[in-house]
């Protein structure tokens, strides 16, 4: 409950987990795999069989990043194995033609395979891990990019498909900002108990709602006009993400926790 304040947009103070039986702190989310509520949850990981979350999320952006170099490595090992294979095959071939010629030159595209083709033929413990490293890298260097994005933007999986959620209700039009200096009607409940204090670097008063039938809190007996107090979100960059204090804070805060 000290780690995050509750945003009032991703997360309400007052929710209980009727697993755990607990409040639910800001960021959290309970993993019916796991059974247990993880704090600053991202997501169930089915690779390493635990949940990534406040306390792990550091050592999987480090596997990530090992695991995509390795693989990478990996490819590029068997690579300059199997092609020294083939220039000496070339070599051989290439009696009267001394030198440094690269054995691909002047082939074909069809025969550049086939020499490939016979590469890993010819040792396929290393033409296989090559293979399975090429193939597999790039998911590994997109899982590590995303995660990266993630940090920057402030959020996790499980937050960026609650973000995503609130997309699609601006797109609807559904979705109202309060815009003045007096606290609107959906102020939060600042009970020490649901909503302790939190020491976090910046402050938000932002108050959302969204509306049902897409008109605007309190203006129901109105003439249906828009209130003053109430202006329609037009984009998710109107809405403030009370987690993001900027990359190199986000990262701080991915390794060292609050
Ligand atoms: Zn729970
Ligand atoms: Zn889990």
């Amino acid at each position: 409950m000290n780690s995050y304040p509750y945003d009032h947009v991703l997360y309400q103070p007052g929710q209980v987990c009727r697993t755990c039986n607990f409040l639910k702190p800001a960021r959290s989310k309970h993993c019916s795999i796991c059974n247990v509520c993880v704090a600053k949850h991202d997501h169930h990981c089915v690779w390493i069989m635990n949940c990534v979350g406040q306390n792990n999320i550091s050592h999987f952006l480090c596997m990530l990043l090992s695991l995509s170099l390795l693989l990478t490595y990996g490819a590029y090992l068997s690579y300059t194995l199997l092609s020294k294979q083939l220039q000496q095959r070339a070599t051989g071939h290439l009696d009267r033609e001394p030198g440094n010629r690269h054995w691909g030159t002047g082939l074909s595209w069809s025969h550049y395979a086939a020499h490939w083709i016979w590469a890993l033929g010819q040792d396929f413990r290393i033409g296989g891990i090559g293979l399975l490293a090429l193939l597999t890298a790039p998911l590994a260097w997109s899982m590590f990019l995303y995660h990266i994005y993630l940090v920057w933007a402030g959020t996790t999986t499980n937050e960026s498909s609650k973000w995503s959620e609130w997309k699609e209700y601006i797109e609807e039009g559904l979705v109202y900002k309060w815009v003045g200096t007096t606290t609107g009607v959906f102020a939060g409940s600042k009970d020490a108990e649901t909503e302790p204090p939190v020491d976090w670097p910046i402050h938000s008063a932002q108050q959302l709602f969204r509306s049902e039938d897409g008109r605007p809190p309190g203006t129901l007996t109105d003439s249906g006009g828009i209130s003053a107090s109430w202006k329609p979100v037009r984009g998710l960059y109107e809405i403030e993400n009370l987690y993001d204090l900027g990359f190199w804070d986000n990262l701080d805060d991915v390794f060292w926790p609050t």
